[in-house]
């Protein structure tokens, strides 16, 4: 679809505003617009909520739903993919018996706070294990978890901490390193990309829109946007769906041979537990079908955005919100998720046009 506005104008710079543009672009855009809040504000006392905007019949038998924030912060890019599909008329272009969903931040709070992670430092993108079964052990995340949110933020006891997170990788290698520090933990509350032991209030609002929003559909495809792994503005579509080869294979002939398949690790991200693709996984026993994808767009090198999120996680640990050392690790967190620059969002936009193209479709049959 030829890029009829500035992509820059889709994108925001606060979890309010934000919401406020998402609100009146689907308002006007003829949505079925309705809000899921959540019981906490946000930093300066706004309402918080998972906004839902649906065009198309309610009992359309398939259904393209794109969703943001499920890590907080990175729905700065989420919120300007939404608003600017909507922008861009595909809400007018659907083909015949396929219904949009727009699911504006689904960890709001996280989001509002410039947090990758909720309200409770869960990782939303490793909470939906299945309950009553034994949680993986990550011992590599408990050998540096002391390393990786030392009690200084500053002076020799972090410059140790840092030399003994080197020392780590250089054992071990790059990957090793990265699945102990990335691939999820269950065993330090406070720590890097903690799942949590329950289900959050993100996890149960996505689980109730699973099933309201899919009751009647017997195709989906759901597009998950995240940001800050890979190449400056590429954009890597990660398959979390069905897994089944025949599955993933129809997944890829919708939307290119680009796409990367999460379980099998041959994407930029480590295999995860209790990632977003399991809650739909129940769907697939019910003969519906549908790939379910994250759509991962690059910022900058890992090492930076690594180096936010500790500076993050020491902030809420040890530090102070209000000071000039805590906004500047809020504005480093927000920085490393979200390329401010017209370039990048161009990219993006283009991107998931080009995606949004392919998966509708696809959902046509
Ligand atoms: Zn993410």
């Amino acid at each position: 679809m030829p890029m009829t506005i500035n992509p820059a104008d889709a994108f925001s710079q606060s979890y309010a505003e934000a919401r406020a543009k998402f609100r009146a672009t689907a308002q006007a855009a003829g949505a079925d617009l309705t809000a899921l809040k959540h019981p906490m504000l946000g930093p300066n006392g706004e309402e918080l909520a998972c906004d839902v905007a649906r065009f198309g019949a309610t009992d359309a038998p398939a259904v393209l739903w794109i969703n943001s924030a499920t890590h907080g912060v990175e729905g700065y890019c989420g919120s300007g993919v939404q608003i600017g599909l909507m922008a861009l008329g595909w809400h007018r272009q659907l083909p015949a018996g396929v219904a949009l969903l727009l699911t504006h931040a689904i960890n709001p709070h996280g989001f509002a706070w410039t947090r990758r992670v909720n309200e409770d430092n869960v990782d939303l993108n490793r909470n939906f294990g299945p309950q009553g079964v034994a949680l993986p052990v990550n011992p590599g995340y408990a050998d540096i978890h002391q390393w990786v949110i030392p009690e200084a933020f500053e002076g020799a006891q972090r410059d140790a901490a840092d030399g003994a997170l080197e020392h780590y990788r250089a054992q071990h290698g790059d990957r090793a390193f990265s699945q102990a520090i990335s691939g999820g933990q269950f065993a330090y509350p406070k720590g890097l990309f903690y799942g949590g032991l329950t289900p959050t209030w993100s996890n149960r609002t996505l689980r109730a829109l699973i099933d309201r929003q899919l009751a009647q559909a017997k195709r989906f495809c759901f597009i998950d946007i995240h940001t800050g792994l890979g190449p400056l503005g590429y954009g890597e579509p990660s398959y979390v769906g069905d897994p089944t080869e025949a599955a993933f294979a129809e997944c890829r002939r919708w939307l290119g041979d680009d796409v990367s398949w999460l379980e099998r690790g041959t994407g930029q991200s480590t295999p995860l537990h209790g990632h977003i693709g399991l809650p739909f996984r129940p769907l697939y026993a019910q003969a519906k079908t549908g790939p379910v994808l994250g759509l991962e767009f690059g910022t900058l090198p890992s090492s930076e955005v690594r180096a936010a999120l500790r500076a993050d996680h020491w902030l809420h640990t040890y530090g102070s919100l209000d000071s000039d050392q805590g906004r500047a690790i809020k504005r480093r967190i927000r920085d490393v998720f979200y390329v401010d620059t017209d370039d990048w969002k161009h990219q993006v936009m283009v991107r998931t046009d080009e995606l949004v193209g392919k998966a509708l479709k696809g959902l046509a049959g």
